[in-house]
């Protein structure tokens, strides 16, 4: 069994998380704040797309 943390602010993911994909490495975060916050952070630019994110429903 494996637990999942959230790559932003740390805190484990339970059930379904969120895939983000930021700078070609894929993480999970707990919630849509998280993966923004990553994208924010990794983005090497204003006005550049660096990252997807996508909910995992099941
Ligand atoms: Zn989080």
């Amino acid at each position: 069994m494996t637990e999942k943390t959230c790559a932003a602010c740390d805190c484990r993911i339970e059930g379904p998380g969120i895939r983000v994909t930021v700078g070609g490495k894929a993480v999970e975060v707990c919630c849509d704040d998280c993966a923004r916050a990553l994208n924010e952070a990794h983005a090497p630019g204003p006005g550049m797309q660096g990252a997807e994110a996508k909910t995992l429903n099941g």
